[in-house]
């Protein structure tokens, strides 16, 4: 095999999948990447000694890229319950994974908030979960929604509990992001955990770097235009390969390579707040299933790892699943979730609470319905010249992993 010399536009997930990928495989390779840090959309940050990530973000044990490319041992992942305190406007109840948790998959029943039939309807449908697509999801076609209403599941319980927990996830909720999704998800949520490294997400994308062994990792390095393989710099210093991946983002991409369709963002805002007694915080996935009000999914993270808290108290992190663009300041979408929080969990538990960081997210993951999911920008843009990151994939840090992989593996063969 010839040692080839490679360039990987963006260093966030994709970058460093596909990084890793040609550098495995004996090849020279230089990242260039305009932030100052490697990694891209996962991070956490240090407040006040409390682990933040960059918006609630999860990671799923079952991924199947992750175990491919991250020590998910080194990583010391906590993992959630499986399932969610949801709210219907009057009381709480827990509606726990059939499979994982049966028990508990029945309280929702008894405290009134979920119908008998939808119950009895969704334990096959999670049975069906496991026969889904295992390693990426299949073809587009036909919305979330329509899966849900086929598998007989009443409207209130697609509203209490689906619109909430798939809002939380692709922050919309309308469930009109494609089925394809979904089913890859429900398949993931059947097979591993949801969970956080117990140093934070950040860690994900700290061995993501590491792993990329002999990989130039450029930080700083914006690239203003690409003229064939080679990477104009804003310096204007030219970096010449025998070959491209472009692994940023999809408005990046457009920037690059002007001509593409613009694609449509999802964003979030999230709240994370210091609480003075971890042990009146709920261990599981708290969800707003009244669609009222700006709170839709919140988690006690230290409930599911204590090291992300500090000094003996908690931390609680509280999401929209839209950018709020009707209040006057974040702080005040921080303040109405955190009074609707108060209402779920009660006044003892959610007394005392103090906003730590608020972060508006514009562009948290780019919206999948299924006409956004069938217009996609190419694997290849010219002559060795590859794309990646999770617009070509599923909007996940699975996708991220798989497109860098596939790129890389593109390239690579186009050599053969
Ligand atoms: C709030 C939030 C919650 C999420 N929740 C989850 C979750 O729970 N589970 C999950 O699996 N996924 C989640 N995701 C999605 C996941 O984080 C992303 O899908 C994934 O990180 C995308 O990786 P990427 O490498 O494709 O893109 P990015 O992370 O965007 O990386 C692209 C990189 O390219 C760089 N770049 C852009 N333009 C240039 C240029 N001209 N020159 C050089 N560099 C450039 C950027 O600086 C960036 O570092 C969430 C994301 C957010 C924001």
């Amino acid at each position: 095999m010839t040692a080839r010399n490679f360039t990987i536009l963006g260093g966030g997930i994709a970058g460093l999948a596909a990084a890793r990928t040609l550098c495995d495989a004996g090849h020279a390779v230089t990242v260039l990447e305009a932030a100052p840090r490697a990694g891209g959309r996962v991070a956490s940050e240090r407040v006040d000694g409390f682990t933040l990530d960059r918006g609630f973000q999860i990671y799923l044990s079952a991924y199947p890229e992750g175990r491919r490319f991250l020590d998910l041992k080194a990583l010391d992942l906590k993992a959630f319950m499986p399932g969610a305190l949801v709210w219907n406007g009057a009381r709480a109840a827990t509606i726990a994974h059939p499979l994982r948790e049966p028990l508990a998959a029945l309280s929702g029943v008894v405290h009134g908030i979920v119908p008998p039939a939808d119950a009895l309807r969704m334990l096959p449908f999670a049975r069906a979960a496991l026969r889904g697509p295992s390693d990426a999801p299949g073809a587009p076609g036909t919305s979330a929604l329509e899966r849900l209403r086929a598998a007989g599941i009443s409207a209130r319980t697609i509203d209490l509990f689906f619109r909430s927990f798939f809002g939380g996830v692709f922050f919309d909720r309308s469930l009109e992001t494609d089925a394809s999704r979904l089913d890859f998800l429900l398949r993931m949520f059947a097979e591993g955990f949801a969970c956080v490294p117990s140093r934070g997400m950040g860690e994900i994308a700290a061995q993501m770097e590491r792993n990329a062994r002999g990989a130039r990792i450029r930080t700083g390095a914006r690239v203003e235009r690409l003229e064939g393989r080679t990477a104009v710099l804003a310096s204007g210093e030219r970096v010449e390969s025998d070959g491209v991946v472009i692994a940023t983002d999809a408005d990046g991409l457009r920037a690059l390579v002007p001509g593409l369709p613009a694609i449509h963002w999802c964003g979030t805002l999230s709240a994370w707040f210091a609480t003075p007694d971890p042990a009146e915080l709920p261990s599981w996935l708290v969800l707003n299933g009244s669609g009222r009000g700006a709170f839709n999914h919140g988690a006690a993270m230290t409930s599911v790892a204590p090291s992300y808290g500090a000094a003996g108290q908690g931390l609680f992190v509280a999401n929209t699943a839209f950018l709020p663009r009707d209040f006057h300041t974040s702080a005040d979408v921080a303040e109405d979730m955190r009074r609707t929080l108060a209402q779920i969990l009660g006044a003892r538990a959610t007394s005392g609470w103090r906003l730590l960081a608020v972060q508006r997210i514009e562009r948290a993951i780019p919206r999948q319905w299924t006409d956004d999911v069938a217009v996609r920008a190419p694997h290849e843009l010219g002559e060795r010249v590859f794309v990646a990151g999770d617009h070509v994939e599923d909007a996940s840090i699975n996708g991220a992993m798989r497109s860098g992989r596939l790129a890389a593996e593109r390239l690579m063969a186009s050599f053969a």
